[in-house]
């Protein structure tokens, strides 16, 4: 073997040196067939770079020799490339393998996206619109950078990458810091071993319950993966995450952490070990560096998190009735704090709340869970009846076949909230003259970039919603005030 650098397969023609004669010849001829002569000298230059490409799949595996590679690892699985070389290189490696292997070399192509600015320009350095992806990385991490693009990887779209969108899923790197550092404060002393096996039936049902969305989320992750649809994987670890893990379970189990109930605590921290663990692996393939370095924190002694095996469903977790419980108490949950937001209740002020409900299983379940309903809304009472009306200066909240109540007087200033949204108005209103003024303006519209027109729409349908939404605000606050 040759150890030169090759770049390419050379010419297979030779000129003899005596007389002329051009010489193309599958094996080296060792004298010219005309006039037998032994100085033949071969073209120097190669073959085009595709014809030595094509044969990839194999050549990389040892071939032409048996090798125990090529029987081991020929056919391959799959072909990653760009859609711009698919005759080039993709269909020539098929031509090739069926040449020399007699099989062909891939059974999946995947044709990844291209890489566009914000606006699906291509990126080029005349334009000035190209992406460090190094300086990125320097400023965002390279975990965000990945994130980015795996979310963005939707089969035959291009990505439109922009510093916000990564810098949007820098934020959720951090999440999931913060929330491993949350855990990890509270499971430090768990024994891992004991974490291998979750007694789920002896669980309470927000414990239930995310076991149940975890095997949900595993699902989800790997079917994307299986697919090619890598963007559905990230969205559907981005959900679990942020949404089920963080924004409900956490703060759902925090009673439990920070209580006296010992039992109760032991298997909040086994739930959260056993939920963060397959969190972390199921992140992995997407965002390696923040996965192993918390990986690494964790209690018991570990080897990367790489050589683990990959998360699967366990079918015990799965629990239909504890999802429906739990929507409905969401459901009751977001309809308050709905109230208390769109009333402009201070977040630390208490409050009552009613609940009126027809549906007797409905009702009892709200019922039995109202100490975890009041705790995650800061109610100070909740009252469940079959039948009701609106209470007098009370603020309403419609879920399914639930009605929600605040009563509000005495906690809300009317006047000072109506003043304050009577300003709003009049700046949006203001905002909204300038924007149609130059939408109406011909010079305007026949002049200014296509975009910065696009832009002046979207700022007048955006003042447009706001003003609506304020005027609602202003109906409520004034219909209650009545009351
Ligand atoms: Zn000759």
């Amino acid at each position: 073997m040759s150890l030169h650098v090759w770049w390419g397969h050379r010419i297979p023609a030779w000129i003899c040196e005596s007389c002329g004669e051009l010489i193309v010849k599958s094996v080296d001829p060792d004298r010219c067939p005309k006039c037998k002569a032994t100085d033949l000298t071969q073209e120097t230059d190669v073959l085009d770079t595709w014809f030595s490409s094509a044969l990839w799949p194999f050549s990389t595996l040892g071939w032409p020799e048996s090798t125990k590679e090529l029987s081991l690892y020929y056919p391959t699985s799959v072909l990653i490339t760009s859609f711009d070389i698919l005759f080039f290189w993709v269909s020539r490696m098929i031509m090739m393998g069926i040449h020399f292997m007699g099989e062909i070399p891939f059974k999946d192509v995947y044709l990844h996206a291209l890489v566009r600015d914000e606006h699906g320009k291509k990126m080029s350095k005349s334009k000035g619109n190209v992406m460090d992806p190094i300086l990125v990385m320097d400023k965002y991490g390279t975990d965000a950078l990945r994130f980015t693009m795996t979310a963005f990887a939707a089969q035959g779209r291009d990505i439109r990458i922009s510093e916000e969108r990564i810098e949007g899923y820098r934020h959720f790197i951090n999440k999931v810091w913060n929330a491993s550092r949350f855990v990890l404060m509270h499971i430090r002393e768990c024994d891992p071993k004991e974490t291998a096996s979750v007694d789920v039936d002896n669980l309470s049902l927000p414990h239930q319950w995310i076991l149940s969305r975890t095997n949900r989320a595993v699902s989800e992750v790997i079917k994307g993966f299986e697919d090619y649809r890598f963007n559905d994987s990230a969205l559907a670890i981005y959900q679990f995450v942020w949404r089920e893990f963080c924004d409900w379970y956490l703060e759902w189990i925090k009673p439990a952490l920070y209580g006296d109930d010992q039992e109760a605590k032991d298997g909040a921290r086994r739930v959260l070990f056993t939920v963060l663990e397959i969190t972390l692996k199921l992140l992995h393939p997407i965002t390696p560096f923040v996965t192993e370095e918390i990986w690494h924190v964790l209690p018991g002694s570990r080897e990367s998190i790489m050589t683990e095996p990959f998360p699967e469903v366990t079918p015990e977790w799965e629990n239909r009735e504890a999802e429906a419980t739990m929507t409905l108490l969401m459901g009751v949950i977001g309809g308050i704090r709905n109230i208390r937001s769109e009333m402009m209740i201070h977040p630390s002020a208490s409050i009552e709340a009613s609940v009126i409900c027809s549906d007797e299983g409905k009702a009892s379940t709200i019922e039995r869970f109202s100490k975890d309903v009041k705790a995650m809304t800061r109610v100070t009472s909740l009252s469940v009846m079959a039948k009701g009306e609106c209470p007098k200066g009370a603020a309403s909240y419609i879920y399914d076949d639930i009605e929600i109540y605040v009563p509000v007087k005495g906690l809300v200033d009317f006047e000072k909230e109506i003043a304050k949204l009577t300003k709003e108005k009049g700046k949006v209103e203001a905002q909204l003259k300038k924007t149609r003024g130059k939408l109406l303006n011909e010079k305007f519209l026949a002049n200014a970039p296509k975009d910065v027109v696009e832009k002046e729409k979207e700022k007048e349908r955006t003042f447009v919603a706001k003003l609506t939404k304020i005027d609602e605000s202003m109906a409520r606050l004034s219909v209650i005030e009545g009351d």
